[in-house]
């Protein structure tokens, strides 16, 4: 097929703000169960491309496939969540009030989680899915506790369990350990690395240690479009990576 099997396939995407060029010329793909990182300067367009996948930013040309044959321009941005493609903000959203379960129970309803009256029918696979999520985001002792009580730490990977449990095949997360201890940080990376196969991820960071431990492939993105594309040492050796990072 035209995106060779990709989870994720952008070509020659360009997105313009009020006639200033976000994104120019992206060209990416992601295969399946890769574990991908993003980095760049400020301004270089990583959370744009984010919108972009997630149908919250509509290009103004270029193509976006996701899982070989659908074509994400022809998608709204709820369509785009239901089709398996799931999405970690920076800063956590979990439902305060509720518990660690509770907010779980709702992610795995949907659309419906405003509907009391489906709560406690959730299916026997569902159950399954969400014992599951709770040992692999270290908070299966925790499930009667409110969420505003957690770390936050803990509140990041509430909400990556928020999304887990949905099984999406692409998660995205931007800057997951921003504000983390070191120890947190290196949980995530182990309950990343972990997801890495069944799931494709994206990862947009600024720690680089973080990058490090996780990425086997980085792609560096500059003024809207790829700068280079490697392994960390082969990106951070490019002597266009050093301009750009250095400011020319
Ligand atoms: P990054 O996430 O890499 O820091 P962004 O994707 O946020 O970069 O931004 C890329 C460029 O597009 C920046 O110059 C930013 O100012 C601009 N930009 C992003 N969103 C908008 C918007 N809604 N309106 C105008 N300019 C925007």
């Amino acid at each position: 097929d035209l995106t060779h099997g990709r989870i994720l396939y952008l070509e020659d995407v360009h997105v313009s703000f009020d006639g200033f060029k976000a994104i120019r010329g992206l060209s990416i793909d992601i295969a399946p169960g890769e574990l991908r990182c993003i980095i760049g300067p400020n301004g270089a367009g990583k959370t744009t491309m984010m919108d972009i996948i997630t149908g919250k930013t509509r290009p103004d040309s270029g193509t976006v496939y996701f899982g070989g044959t659908i074509n994400l321009l022809r998608h709204s941005e709820a369509e785009i969540a239901q089709l398996g493609i799931g999405r970690k903000f920076q800063r956590p959203t979990v439902f305060e009030a509720l518990t660690v379960y509770e907010n779980l129970e709702l992610a795995l309803q949907g659309d419906r989680r405003l509907r009391a009256s489906v709560w406690g029918r959730l299916t026997g696979a569902q159950k399954d899915r969400l014992a599951e999520v709770l040992v692999l985001i270290r908070l299966a002792d925790q499930l009667q506790r409110p969420a505003g009580l957690l770390s936050h730490g803990q509140k990041q990977w509430l909400e990556i369990g928020m999304l887990l449990v949905q099984d999406p095949r692409l998660l995205l997360l931007d800057e997951p350990v921003a504000g983390m201890t070191d120890q947190e940080t290196e949980r995530t990376a182990e309950l990343i690395l972990t997801l890495k196969g069944r799931h494709s991820i994206i990862v947009v960071e600024h720690d680089m240690g973080f990058v490090d431990t996780i990425a086997e492939k980085v792609t560096v993105l500059a003024e809207g479009s790829v700068l280079a594309e490697g392994t960390l040492a082969q990106v951070q050796a490019d002597e266009r990576v050093i301009e750009t990072y250095l400011g020319r």
